[in-house]
């Protein structure tokens, strides 16, 4: 019996009879909203996957389409009054799929540029830096780069790419207690001003910071694409990097719900490394704060956008403003509509432009009526969907993590360590 013959592992799918069709999840999902089909809703996908596993469907195009439509968002799951786990239902009916149908390796290559090795993080930074001084990279813009998928997105955000050395090892190298620090792909690369903020906040509370050159990406984009095994490997490799019991801080939302939920890949010792992940702005929002440590006031509005994995899987939509409100005079609002998935989802705004543009417009809508100086998000897929999606409309909106805004404006205070 061939590969694609064999019967799917019902033990992977007795959740979906959870479910009782009761159709509560429909108002609150993304896609079910922008489509009206009841095949791109959470109940039209559980019925979808129950068919998939009874092998009563063809693993097809019809099928794959409206499954890879969903966005991972979980705002179903959130509302369901049964329990249903939609989250692991979605992730391993992606990996039915693959395992039926494989995708073609050009589909997935790119992943391995941002998810694989180091040198190849490294091989692109250094690129968009070169184009970005060399003035190809503004000419690329006004040739209208940022309408391409991939492309324009990595436009977006580089135009705001800091210039920033990234270490690895030990930094307050006397100081205890000793944290983790993860840096993840998509932050390695465009987010080193929240890693090196996080690493010098820390290091003024009188941590000692380890970052292991060993870890690797935290494997969502994998995950959530059904390449499994894939995602298993770097889980296993993060286990490895970050094997002393100590806590491990990740600065991008989506990767720290990665992380803390391991035990979906690795059983019962992905429970326990899940355990001791924190989302940063979590961590710092408990630890004990010094009075000495005052960030300068900030006369500015600062509009907060709330990640779905912060707010339904890490369930701490408040980390940003309780973190923010350390600084006086910023005054702080949610971003209208925060409840909704702004289209990002890992590689979703890359394989799906249009959904995830239609559902960035409502922000950028959002965005334009408040009309903030400062917009903050705790995650950076989110933060280079929207920076795009904003520069497009004209808006020229800084998007920053609320952990470099802190420490920007604690410039000129003396580490404590
Ligand atoms: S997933 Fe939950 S809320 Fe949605 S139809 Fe099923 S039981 Fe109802
Ligand atoms: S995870 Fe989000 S997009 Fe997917 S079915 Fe649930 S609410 Fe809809």
């Amino acid at each position: 019996m061939s590969k694609a013959e064999t019967a799917p592992n019902p033990a992977e799918f007795t959740a979906t009879d959870q479910c009782v069709m009761c159709g509560l999840c429909l108002p609150h999902c993304p896609t079910y909203a922008q489509t009206g089909n009841e095949a791109d809703s959470p109940r039209g996908r559980i019925s979808l996957i129950q068919a998939l596993a009874r092998g009563e469907l063809p693993a097809d195009q019809t099928l794959t389409r409206h499954l890879d439509g969903c966005l991972s968002c979980r705002a179903c799951e959130d509302v369901c009054p049964s329990g249903v786990p939609y989250g692991r239902l979605i992730d391993n009916a992606r990996a039915e799929l693959r395992r039926r149908a494989p995708r073609r390796r050009l589909d997935d290559a790119w992943r391995q540029v941002f998810a694989g090795r180091r040198m190849l993080r490294r091989v692109l930074y250094g690129s968009i830096r070169l184009a970005r001084f060399s003035g190809l990279w503004p000419l690329a813009g006004r040739l209208g780069i940022r309408r391409l998928p991939l492309l324009g997105r990595l436009h977006g955000l580089a135009d705001r790419l800091p210039v920033a050395r990234l270490s690895f090892g030990a930094a307050g190298a006397d100081a205890k207690p000793a944290v983790y620090l993860f840096t993840g792909c998509a932050s390695e690369i465009f987010d080193r001003e929240t890693l090196q903020a996080s690493e010098r906040l820390l290091q003024m509370l009188g941590y000692r910071v380890l970052t292991p050159p060993t870890q690797s990406c935290c494997g969502a984009l994998h995950q959530h694409a059904g390449e499994r095994e894939a995602a298993r490997g770097l889980a296993r490799r993060n286990l490895t990097a970050f094997a002393e019991d100590i806590p491990v801080l990740v600065t991008s939302s989506a990767c720290a719900a990665t992380l803390r939920e391991y035990d979906s890949l690795l059983g019962d010792t992905g429970e326990r490394f899940g355990r001791r992940v924190h989302e940063i702005g979590e961590f710092l929002a408990a630890a004990p704060w010094p009075e000495s440590l005052a960030p300068a006031a900030l006369d500015r509005r600062a509009a907060v956008h709330v990640p779905c994995s912060q707010r339904r899987v890490l369930h701490a939509p408040d980390v940003a403003f309780a973190l923010l409100r350390r600084i006086p005079q910023l005054e702080l609002a949610p971003l209208p509509g925060n409840d909704r998935c702004c289209g990002a989802a890992g590689s979703y705004m890359i394989e799906h432009p249009k959904m995830a543009d239609a559902l960035a417009a409502s922000k950028v809508g959002a965005a334009a009526e408040l009309a903030p100086d400062i917009l903050v998000t705790t995650n950076i897929g989110c933060a280079m969907h929207l920076a795009r999606a904003l520069a497009e409309d004209g808006q020229t909106l800084e998007i920053v993590h609320p952990v470099t805004l802190l420490v920007r404006q604690l410039a000129g205070t003396r580490a404590r360590a």
